[in-house]
């Protein structure tokens, strides 16, 4: 029998999930379809008892809901609980639906294809402390990354991060200023530099950053966001945010049909659809 998967979101239009997905289900020969739906927050509860009601194998959830979602969910996973945010759900054998978040793992992975596993004693600074970049530092955390600092506009937001990661750093957008040199790796997770992200700018200079910096960026439309292109000019090296979308996926995909998909190609292709944009 044909498996039904969604991307539920608003808006989704934008939303490059279905075509990646569908792509993978093809290569691997299944009989699954994954669709896009809109669904405004007034209709969450009524969308995610609908999808259980007709089976829908599982399903991605993306802004504004990740959040939100929970309370509806029979079960939640303890990363997802921990980061208070779900971005995938499956439908367990009983039938249960349980919110898993492969944002933050989906980001270490894509940061060490790139950079191996060799800098996790380097001082990082994660800019930024929404859903994804407290996803992350959780995911940094439990990889063995040491010396975590995180600075935000809000800094009682970043102060939570840290507060349940046990041990790292907070500092506000002045002290970045002055040290933003010290950090080996910079992990911008805030939307500054998003192609339809209205005006955000970062609340410092970025000129500070030190030569050998290792610069990621979560946000990948444009691929190359004014930080990265700082990064790249003083020869540091860049991970652009292509890698963490297409991970998360795969982690999605390995939990709904038990293996992980191929990647590689997957974010080439991507990169060279946004370069073509
Ligand atoms: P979120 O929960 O809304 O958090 C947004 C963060 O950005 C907060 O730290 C916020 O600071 C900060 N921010 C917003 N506007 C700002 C401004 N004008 N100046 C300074 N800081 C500002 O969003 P999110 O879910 O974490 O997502 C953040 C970005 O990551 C989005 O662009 C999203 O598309 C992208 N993302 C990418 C992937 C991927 O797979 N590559 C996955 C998830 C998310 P305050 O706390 O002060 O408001």
């Amino acid at each position: 029998m044909k498996k039904w998967f969604a991307v539920i979101g608003d808006p989704i239009a934008q939303s490059k999930s279905p075509e990646m997905h569908n792509t993978w289900y093809e290569q691997d020969g299944l009989d699954a379809a994954y669709v896009p739906i809109q669904v405004k927050a007034e209709d969450l509860e009524k969308a995610v008892n609908s999808f259980k009601l007709l089976g829908v194998s599982g399903f991605n959830i993306t802004i504004p809901h990740k959040t939100t979602i929970i309370p509806f969910l029979d079960e939640i996973d303890e990363t997802a609980k921990h980061m208070g945010a779900v971005n995938t759900v499956v439908r367990l054998q009983n039938g249960n639906l349980k919110g898993y978040n492969t944002d933050g793992d989906g980001f270490v992975r894509s940061l060490e294809e790139k950079i191996g596993q060799e800098h996790r004693h380097q001082p990082l600074l994660i800019i930024g402390a929404g859903g994804a970049a407290r996803g992350i530092a959780y995911a940094l955390k439990k990889s063995g990354y040491e010396d975590i600092t995180v600075t935000n506009r809000t800094i009682s937001k970043a102060e939570d991060i840290i507060d349940a990661l046990g041990s790292g750093k907070v500092i506000t957008s002045d002290e970045v200023s002055k040290s933003l040199g010290q950090y080996k790796i910079l992990i911008q997770a805030t939307p500054a530099g998003m192609q339809y992200g209205g005006e955000v700018s970062l609340p410092f200079s970025i000129e500070q950053m030190s030569k050998g910096v290792i610069a990621a960026d979560i946000v990948y439309n444009p691929l190359m966001t004014p930080f990265l292109r700082h990064a790249k000019a003083i020869g540091g090296t860049v991970v652009t945010g292509v890698g963490m979308f297409v991970h998360q996926g795969a982690i999605a995909y390995e939990h709904w049909l038990g293996h992980y998909p191929k990647t590689e190609f997957m974010i080439e292709r991507i990169t060279k659809q946004l370069n073509e944009a």
